[in-house]
């Protein structure tokens, strides 16, 4: 792990403990170009770790120092998400935005393998609840799409990091689809509905259901969001 030192940061809510673990990716051309901005007064932006592309760690805030990852965000109606996390970087260029052409690809190998390590480093240290491991999008559906649909979630959850779905797909049946009762459980999973419950749901398939992300609600949703809360609760 390199110590690369970023002046943006602060103190933590005092006699709160860190409950969630936030991944990003940077949406810059550059690992390079991702530290220099994580680390520039002006920017007001950090994260606690930063991955390049080739599995190199860069320490970039202490843990006991509230980065300014997060933004405006909200998960179980916690809105000071910085406060309470550990935020990640990985670098991938990331999705195109209105004034950005990116090049959003899949994480290499050798990203991935030192994240596991390091997530699993971290949740031997605090208190984190696998459905508290989490995206960017997850807790600010409205604004961000990281670490996006080809993050695979999956593996982390293999790896003991997070929760991942298991269904049945012989019990899919196709029936009609209460969207109220969706959004309800997806907000008890922890996300926030009453702000955009559309784009929450491209939230939940971009982590939860990655190979459709259209928006559209069908049953497979439905079995997915009931198996995460079902993990939830055996757990809780
Ligand atoms: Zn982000």
């Amino acid at each position: 792990m390199i110590p690369y030192p970023s002046p943006n940061f602060d103190d933590r809510p005092i006699d709160q403990e860190i409950k969630y673990l936030i991944l990003h990716y940077t949406g810059m051309a550059t690992g390079k170009e991702a530290l220099e901005r994580l680390c520039d007064v002006q920017a007001k932006v950090s994260a606690h770790y930063l991955i390049e592309e080739d599995g190199e760690i860069f320490s970039l805030v202490p843990e006991d120092k509230r980065a300014w990852h997060a933004g405006v965000s909200a998960w179980e109606g916690n809105r000071d998400i910085n406060g309470l996390s550990i935020g990640i970087e990985l670098v991938n260029p990331g999705h195109d935005s209105p004034n950005y052409k990116g090049n959003y690809r899949p994480f290499p190998e050798a990203q991935m393998r030192n994240l596991i390590t390091l997530c699993q480093d971290i949740l031997l240290r605090h208190d984190i609840k696998p459905w508290h491991v989490l995206g960017h999008s997850d807790v600010a559906p409205l604004r961000k799409c990281d670490p996006g649909e080809l993050f695979d979630w999956k593996k982390l959850a293999h790896a003991g990091i997070g929760l991942w779905p298991t269904f049945e797909r012989k019990n899919i049946q196709e029936d009609n689809i209460d969207t109220a009762v969706f959004y309800k459980k997806l907000a008890q999973f922890g996300y926030d509905v009453e702000r955009d419950s559309h784009a929450a749901v491209i939230a939940f398939q971009r982590h939860f259901r990655p190979k459709d992300i259209s928006g559209a609600l069908d049953k497979e949703c439905f079995m997915r969001l009931e198996s995460l809360l079902q993990a939830k609760k055996a757990i809780q």
